[in-house]
Protein backbone atom coordinates (compact mmCIF):
# COMPACT_ATOMS: atom_id res chain seq x y z
CA UNK A 1 0.00 0.00 0.00
CA UNK A 2 1.35 3.43 -0.75
CA UNK A 3 0.95 6.29 1.27
CA UNK A 4 -0.53 10.15 -0.14
CA UNK A 5 1.43 13.15 1.83
CA UNK A 6 0.65 16.45 0.99
CA UNK A 7 3.10 18.38 3.07
CA UNK A 8 6.86 19.28 1.82
CA UNK A 9 8.15 18.54 5.80
CA UNK A 10 6.18 14.70 6.21
CA UNK A 11 7.71 13.98 2.54
CA UNK A 12 10.95 15.39 3.61
CA UNK A 13 11.13 13.06 7.02
CA UNK A 14 9.79 9.94 5.22
CA UNK A 15 12.38 10.15 2.25
CA UNK A 16 14.91 11.00 4.99
CA UNK A 17 14.17 7.60 7.26
CA UNK A 18 14.05 5.49 3.74
CA UNK A 19 17.39 6.85 2.77
CA UNK A 20 18.44 5.94 6.67
CA UNK A 21 17.67 2.49 5.51
CA UNK A 22 19.50 2.54 2.37
CA UNK A 23 16.96 2.44 -0.08
CA UNK A 24 17.16 4.12 -3.50
CA UNK A 25 14.58 6.99 -4.27
CA UNK A 26 13.37 7.10 -7.58
CA UNK A 27 10.79 10.00 -8.57
CA UNK A 28 8.53 10.91 -11.65
CA UNK A 29 6.96 14.34 -11.72
CA UNK A 30 3.69 14.76 -13.32
CA UNK A 31 0.33 17.40 -13.59
CA UNK A 32 -1.61 13.93 -13.15
CA UNK A 33 -4.61 13.54 -15.43
CA UNK A 34 -2.40 9.96 -15.97
CA UNK A 35 -2.47 8.06 -18.90
CA UNK A 36 -0.38 5.08 -20.11
CA UNK A 37 2.42 7.76 -20.99
CA UNK A 38 2.83 8.37 -17.18
CA UNK A 39 2.32 5.15 -15.90
CA UNK A 40 5.52 3.61 -18.47
CA UNK A 41 7.54 6.37 -16.69
CA UNK A 42 6.34 5.21 -13.00
CA UNK A 43 7.03 1.36 -14.28
CA UNK A 44 10.50 2.12 -15.05
CA UNK A 45 10.90 3.75 -11.92
CA UNK A 46 9.39 1.26 -10.10
CA UNK A 47 12.06 -1.72 -11.86
CA UNK A 48 14.90 0.51 -11.03
CA UNK A 49 14.70 2.08 -7.34
CA UNK A 50 13.40 0.57 -3.89
CA UNK A 51 11.10 3.74 -3.58
CA UNK A 52 8.97 5.33 -6.34
CA UNK A 53 7.55 8.48 -5.35
CA UNK A 54 4.62 10.58 -7.97
CA UNK A 55 4.21 13.77 -7.65
CA UNK A 56 0.83 15.34 -8.73
CA UNK A 57 1.03 18.84 -9.09
CA UNK A 58 -0.44 21.52 -11.61
CA UNK A 59 2.20 24.08 -11.55
CA UNK A 60 0.99 27.60 -12.22
CA UNK A 61 4.03 29.34 -13.06
CA UNK A 62 5.15 27.09 -16.11
CA UNK A 63 1.34 27.91 -17.61
CA UNK A 64 1.62 31.27 -19.86
CA UNK A 65 -1.75 30.84 -21.04
CA UNK A 66 -4.31 31.38 -18.12
CA UNK A 67 -7.09 29.69 -19.71
CA UNK A 68 -5.00 26.80 -20.65
CA UNK A 69 -4.50 27.02 -16.57
CA UNK A 70 -8.07 26.67 -15.88
CA UNK A 71 -9.07 23.99 -18.23
CA UNK A 72 -6.18 21.36 -17.17
CA UNK A 73 -7.78 18.22 -16.57
CA UNK A 74 -7.50 17.28 -12.74
CA UNK A 75 -8.68 13.98 -11.57
CA UNK A 76 -6.62 12.96 -8.26
CA UNK A 77 -9.91 9.96 -7.71
CA UNK A 78 -8.60 8.28 -10.78
CA UNK A 79 -4.93 8.85 -10.76
CA UNK A 80 -4.61 7.37 -7.29
CA UNK A 81 -5.66 4.09 -7.79
CA UNK A 82 -3.57 3.92 -11.21
CA UNK A 83 -0.29 4.52 -8.95
CA UNK A 84 -1.72 2.12 -6.65
CA UNK A 85 -1.90 -0.49 -9.62
CA UNK A 86 1.63 0.55 -10.45
CA UNK A 87 3.34 -0.08 -7.62
CA UNK A 88 3.89 3.63 -5.89
CA UNK A 89 4.98 3.87 -2.86
CA UNK A 90 4.21 7.50 -1.95
CA UNK A 91 1.70 9.95 -4.04
CA UNK A 92 2.91 13.53 -3.18
CA UNK A 93 0.23 16.10 -3.99
CA UNK A 94 1.02 19.53 -2.44
CA UNK A 95 -0.84 22.56 -2.73
CA UNK A 96 0.44 25.79 -4.17
CA UNK A 97 1.31 27.23 -0.51
CA UNK A 98 3.56 24.40 -0.03
CA UNK A 99 5.21 25.16 -2.88
CA UNK A 100 5.23 28.30 -3.39
CA UNK A 101 5.19 29.76 0.19
CA UNK A 102 6.14 32.86 -1.67
CA UNK A 103 6.64 33.94 -5.06
CA UNK A 104 9.27 32.08 -6.52
CA UNK A 105 11.40 34.94 -8.69
CA UNK A 106 13.90 32.56 -9.88
CA UNK A 107 15.25 33.59 -13.15
CA UNK A 108 16.91 31.31 -15.16
CA UNK A 109 19.29 31.19 -17.89
CA UNK A 110 19.40 28.08 -20.58
CA UNK A 111 21.26 29.91 -23.42
CA UNK A 112 19.27 29.05 -26.53
CA UNK A 113 17.65 26.28 -25.36
CA UNK A 114 14.96 28.19 -24.13
CA UNK A 115 14.48 30.63 -26.96
CA UNK A 116 13.61 28.10 -29.32
CA UNK A 117 10.02 26.08 -30.79
CA UNK A 118 8.15 25.83 -27.11
CA UNK A 119 10.14 28.32 -25.24
CA UNK A 120 10.02 30.85 -28.39
CA UNK A 121 5.79 30.03 -28.39
CA UNK A 122 5.31 29.68 -24.59
CA UNK A 123 7.58 32.43 -22.75
CA UNK A 124 8.11 31.93 -19.53
CA UNK A 125 6.93 28.49 -19.48
CA UNK A 126 10.53 26.82 -19.13
CA UNK A 127 11.58 29.19 -16.35
CA UNK A 128 8.50 27.79 -14.37
CA UNK A 129 9.57 24.36 -14.77
CA UNK A 130 12.59 24.58 -14.01
CA UNK A 131 11.75 26.31 -10.47
CA UNK A 132 8.83 23.50 -9.90
CA UNK A 133 11.40 20.82 -10.50
CA UNK A 134 13.99 22.29 -8.90
CA UNK A 135 11.92 22.18 -5.73
CA UNK A 136 10.40 19.20 -6.40
CA UNK A 137 13.97 17.53 -6.58
CA UNK A 138 15.07 19.92 -3.56
CA UNK A 139 12.31 17.77 -1.55
CA UNK A 140 12.32 14.67 -2.30
CA UNK A 141 16.03 14.54 -3.65
CA UNK A 142 15.82 11.51 -5.33
CA UNK A 143 18.66 9.12 -6.86
CA UNK A 144 16.89 8.75 -10.19
CA UNK A 145 13.90 11.35 -11.96
CA UNK A 146 11.96 9.97 -15.02
CA UNK A 147 10.93 12.37 -17.61
CA UNK A 148 9.40 11.44 -20.95
CA UNK A 149 10.61 12.30 -24.80
CA UNK A 150 7.04 13.54 -25.42
CA UNK A 151 8.61 16.55 -23.66
CA UNK A 152 11.70 16.94 -26.10
CA UNK A 153 12.71 20.29 -25.29
CA UNK A 154 11.63 20.05 -21.38
CA UNK A 155 13.78 16.65 -21.35
CA UNK A 156 17.20 18.92 -22.34
CA UNK A 157 16.25 21.65 -20.21
CA UNK A 158 15.87 19.61 -17.16
CA UNK A 159 19.47 17.75 -17.98
CA UNK A 160 20.91 21.69 -18.55
CA UNK A 161 19.34 22.40 -15.19
CA UNK A 162 20.59 19.60 -13.44
CA UNK A 163 24.23 20.50 -14.63
CA UNK A 164 23.75 24.30 -13.78
CA UNK A 165 22.47 23.67 -10.09
CA UNK A 166 24.93 20.77 -9.79
CA UNK A 167 22.33 18.48 -8.45
CA UNK A 168 23.65 14.62 -8.53
CA UNK A 169 20.01 13.20 -9.48
CA UNK A 170 20.20 10.59 -12.85
CA UNK A 171 17.93 11.57 -15.13
CA UNK A 172 16.54 8.89 -17.27
CA UNK A 173 14.51 9.69 -20.74
CA UNK A 174 11.86 7.76 -21.35
CA UNK A 175 9.86 6.77 -24.91
CA UNK A 176 7.10 8.45 -26.11
CA UNK A 177 3.78 5.94 -25.46
CA UNK A 178 1.48 6.26 -28.23
CA UNK A 179 -2.51 5.60 -28.54
CA UNK A 180 -3.25 2.29 -31.40
CA UNK A 181 -3.71 5.52 -33.99
CA UNK A 182 -0.40 6.57 -33.30
CA UNK A 183 -1.46 10.07 -31.26
CA UNK A 184 1.38 10.51 -28.40
CA UNK A 185 -0.52 10.07 -25.17
CA UNK A 186 -1.16 13.30 -23.62
CA UNK A 187 -3.24 14.76 -20.99
CA UNK A 188 -4.82 16.90 -22.94
CA UNK A 189 -5.98 14.86 -25.19
CA UNK A 190 -9.54 14.46 -22.93
CA UNK A 191 -10.06 18.23 -23.76
CA UNK A 192 -10.23 17.36 -27.73
CA UNK A 193 -13.80 17.52 -29.42
CA UNK A 194 -14.44 13.63 -31.56
CA UNK A 195 -13.90 15.80 -34.24
CA UNK A 196 -10.18 17.17 -33.70
CA UNK A 197 -9.72 13.75 -31.69
CA UNK A 198 -10.25 11.99 -35.03
CA UNK A 199 -7.92 14.72 -36.97
CA UNK A 200 -4.89 14.54 -34.23
CA UNK A 201 -3.55 11.44 -35.53
CA UNK A 202 -2.34 13.28 -38.34
CA UNK A 203 0.27 14.80 -36.74
CA UNK A 204 2.33 11.52 -36.05
CA UNK A 205 1.45 9.63 -39.50
CA UNK A 206 2.99 12.79 -41.34
CA UNK A 207 5.85 12.81 -39.02
CA UNK A 208 6.72 8.96 -39.47
CA UNK A 209 6.47 9.31 -43.74
CA UNK A 210 8.84 12.33 -43.23
CA UNK A 211 11.07 10.16 -42.13
CA UNK A 212 11.15 8.18 -44.91
CA UNK A 213 11.75 11.31 -47.50
CA UNK A 214 14.96 12.54 -46.23
CA UNK A 215 16.88 11.42 -49.47
CA UNK A 216 13.55 12.75 -51.45
CA UNK A 217 13.35 17.01 -50.22
CA UNK A 218 15.92 19.32 -48.56
CA UNK A 219 15.76 20.38 -44.76
CA UNK A 220 13.55 23.15 -46.04
CA UNK A 221 11.64 21.40 -48.62
CA UNK A 222 10.85 18.49 -45.92
CA UNK A 223 9.27 21.51 -43.25
CA UNK A 224 7.36 23.01 -45.84
CA UNK A 225 5.83 19.48 -46.79
CA UNK A 226 5.34 18.65 -43.07
CA UNK A 227 3.50 22.15 -42.61
CA UNK A 228 1.33 21.55 -45.57
CA UNK A 229 0.27 17.93 -45.53
CA UNK A 230 -1.10 18.34 -41.68
CA UNK A 231 -3.11 21.46 -42.67
CA UNK A 232 -4.18 20.24 -45.38
CA UNK A 233 -6.97 19.04 -42.40
CA UNK A 234 -9.32 22.08 -41.50
CA UNK A 235 -8.94 20.61 -38.04
CA UNK A 236 -5.17 21.40 -37.25
CA UNK A 237 -2.98 24.60 -37.63
CA UNK A 238 0.39 23.99 -37.23
CA UNK A 239 2.40 26.65 -35.02
CA UNK A 240 5.71 25.53 -35.86
CA UNK A 241 7.61 22.20 -36.98
CA UNK A 242 11.38 22.26 -36.80
CA UNK A 243 14.60 20.43 -37.48
CA UNK A 244 16.49 20.75 -34.94
CA UNK A 245 20.28 19.73 -33.81
CA UNK A 246 19.02 16.85 -30.95
CA UNK A 247 21.19 18.28 -28.35
CA UNK A 248 21.63 22.19 -28.72
CA UNK A 249 17.77 22.25 -30.82
CA UNK A 250 18.88 24.77 -33.09
CA UNK A 251 17.86 24.14 -36.16
CA UNK A 252 20.02 22.10 -38.92
CA UNK A 253 20.79 23.91 -42.05
CA UNK A 254 21.38 19.64 -44.10
CA UNK A 255 21.07 16.12 -43.59
CA UNK A 256 24.52 16.02 -43.76
CA UNK A 257 24.50 17.63 -39.93
CA UNK A 258 27.23 15.91 -37.70
CA UNK A 259 25.04 15.12 -34.89
CA UNK A 260 21.18 13.81 -34.35
CA UNK A 261 18.52 15.73 -36.37
CA UNK A 262 15.16 15.85 -34.09
CA UNK A 263 11.82 17.18 -35.38
CA UNK A 264 9.73 18.94 -33.34
CA UNK A 265 6.22 19.49 -33.93
CA UNK A 266 3.26 22.13 -32.22
CA UNK A 267 -0.45 22.10 -33.74
CA UNK A 268 -3.26 23.30 -32.72
CA UNK A 269 -6.19 21.07 -32.89
CA UNK A 270 -9.26 23.75 -32.26
CA UNK A 271 -8.28 25.19 -28.91
CA UNK A 272 -6.17 22.60 -27.48
CA UNK A 273 -2.33 22.42 -28.08
CA UNK A 274 -0.75 19.26 -28.86
CA UNK A 275 2.73 18.71 -29.45
CA UNK A 276 5.02 15.71 -30.73
CA UNK A 277 7.73 14.61 -32.04
CA UNK A 278 10.44 12.14 -33.88
CA UNK A 279 14.28 11.48 -34.55
CA UNK A 280 15.06 12.23 -38.09
CA UNK A 281 18.46 11.30 -37.96
P1 LIG B 1 2.84 15.98 -17.47
O1 LIG B 1 1.88 15.38 -16.49
O2 LIG B 1 2.22 16.28 -18.80
O3 LIG B 1 3.65 17.10 -16.90
O4 LIG B 1 3.88 14.83 -17.79
C1 LIG B 1 4.62 14.21 -16.76
C2 LIG B 1 5.71 13.38 -17.39
O5 LIG B 1 5.15 12.38 -18.24
C3 LIG B 1 6.65 14.22 -18.27
O6 LIG B 1 7.98 13.79 -18.08
C4 LIG B 1 6.16 13.90 -19.67
O7 LIG B 1 7.17 14.01 -20.64
C5 LIG B 1 5.76 12.44 -19.50
N1 LIG B 1 4.82 12.06 -20.57
C6 LIG B 1 3.66 12.70 -20.90
N2 LIG B 1 3.09 12.10 -21.96
C7 LIG B 1 3.90 11.06 -22.32
C8 LIG B 1 3.86 10.06 -23.34
N3 LIG B 1 2.86 10.02 -24.23
N4 LIG B 1 4.87 9.17 -23.41
C9 LIG B 1 5.90 9.23 -22.51
N5 LIG B 1 5.99 10.14 -21.53
C10 LIG B 1 5.01 11.04 -21.42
Amino acid sequence: MGVIVDKVADLKKIIQNLKHEGKSIGFVPTMGALHKGHISLVERCVADNDITVVSIFVNPTQFNDKNDLKNYPRMPERDIPMLEAAGVDIVFMPTEQEIYPEPDTRVFDFGMLDKVMEGKFRPGHFNGVAQVVSKLFDIVAPHRAYFGQKDYQQLAIIRAMVRMLGYTIEIVGCPIVREPDGLAMSSRNLLLSPEHRKSAPLIHKTLAEARNKTHELSVKEMILWVVNQVNADPNLKVEYFELADANTLLPVESWDHPNGIIGCIAVWAGNIRLIDNMMFK
